[in-house]
């Protein structure tokens, strides 16, 4: 796969840089502080992209979608200069790029790609001729966002037929952090599951059997593996296809840990109990690399936030190699202000910490899937 930092000469360069700026649109104060870290860690690791390459002389155009395809970033610009610590200018849609380029008043963002009208309905068909368009009056592309990698989108994977292609030094971070996570070796490394969608969970967890020494359960994803098992769940989450989504998978295999007991309200497992701490966190403490998604327990409700707090801490106090990811896991670390600690710039030099960008792309690489942003960009025909 080739980077940015293959590329020889950045001056003057006009770069069409995919970014990753999918901030939920709320009015700011509602959501908390832990939305507002979990925000702002994802736009810094892509301030890093741009002052390296303003820094080296290039015209940068950013492209982002947000999370809701109608929503624009019009009213976000203030936010992002203050993230940024720079001046953004405000693309309101593909016509405009190319006047910014002539004029090249800055650093601009086009708005959300996602939007109709913004750059019609092409960017989820993977459409070549927006791709094309987009492609217009840039020498060259490069990807930053490795968030969306596992997604076919315009912006993403056709983009790469219309202009040479680089991964920026986000995505080939996360390449080389999630690719620790499944060939280090299985000695000593555990991965924990928790969270609530199994279907995009199970994945991993079967691509793990093999690679990791012990696997954890949480949440959700343990509730479906004690219905599995026959237990009595009352009225907890679990779901309808947990049968075919968990088949293959020993549900007896002493490498799979489950909870043994729980923290119940209202005839609903909401928690892990102190049983399954305590061993989780004896597990953890042993290890030499911890993998982490998904919460154990309901922890935007602090009566049952213990589980996963508590799990948190563990992998915090453990000299483990630490990679932690997904939006709610990133959400339940900042709420329990421990952030710093899984993030790089708190790791201890000699454990080395990443908290991943990438939530569903996250998943889909650790699951062993090919993700079509990287398969774009060539990964799976390089040495990587
Ligand atoms: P991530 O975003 O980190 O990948 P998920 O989206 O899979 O995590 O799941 C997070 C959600 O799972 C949280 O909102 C949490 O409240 C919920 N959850 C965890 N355990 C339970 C449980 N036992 N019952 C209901 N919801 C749970
Ligand atoms: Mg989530």
């Amino acid at each position: 796969m080739k980077t940015v930092l293959d590329i020889p000469d950045l001056k003057n360069k006009k770069v069409l840089l995919r970014v990753d700026f999918d901030m939920p649109v709320r009015s700011l104060g509602e959501g908390g502080c832990a939305t507002e870290i979990t925000e702002s860690f994802r736009i810094k690791k892509q301030k890093v992209m741009i002052d390296w390459l303003v820094e080296r002389g290039a015209k940068v155009v950013m492209i982002t979608h947000l999370h809701e395809d109608d929503s624009s970033f019009s009213n976000l610009i203030p936010q992002l200069h203050i993230l940024l610590g720079r001046e953004v200018v405000f693309i309101k849609n593909i016509e405009d790029i190319e006047g910014h380029l002539a004029n090249y008043p800055g650093v601009g963002l086009l708005d959300n790609i996602r939007n109709p009208a913004v750059a019609g309905s092409g960017e989820k068909e993977n459409d070549k001729g927006l791709a094309l368009s987009l492609s217009k009056g840039f020498d060259i592309y490069i990807n930053n966002n490795f968030a969306v990698c596992h997604r076919d989108h315009a912006s993403v994977s056709a983009i790469t037929e219309f202009l040479p292609s680089f991964a920026g030094l986000l995505v080939q971070e996360e390449t080389v952090q999630l690719r620790k996570a499944i060939y280090a070796s299985k000695l000593g490394k555990i991965i924990i599951i928790g969270g609530a969608k199994t279907e995009t969970k199970v994945s991993v967890i079967k691509n793990f059997v093999d690679k990791a020494e012990k696997i954890l359960l949480g949440g959700v994803v343990a509730n479906d593996v004690l219905k599995e098992k026959g237990q009595d769940m009352g009225s907890s989450v679990v779901d309808e296809n947990s049968k075919e989504l968990l088949a293959g998978l020993d549900l007896d295999s002493s490498q799979l840990l489950i909870p043994e007991d729980f923290v119940v309200f209202d005839n609903k497992i909401l928690d892990i109990g102190e049983k399954t701490i305590k061993r989780y966190a004896d597990a953890i403490g042993g290890a030499s690399m911890v993998i982490w998604n998904g919460p154990m327990g309901l922890f935007e409700n602090s009566a049952f936030a213990m589980g996963t707090q508590k799990i948190a801490e563990a992998i915090v106090e453990s000299k483990a190699y630490k990679i932690v990811g997904g939006g709610d896991t990133i959400a339940a670390v900042s709420k329990f202000k421990i952030f710093d600690k899984f993030s790089a710039e708190g790791g201890s030099a000699s454990g080395g910490n990443f908290v991943s960008t990438g939530g569903g792309a996250m998943l889909a690489f650790l699951a062993g899937e090919k993700l079509p942003g990287l398969e774009a960009l060539g990964y799976y025909k390089s040495a990587q």
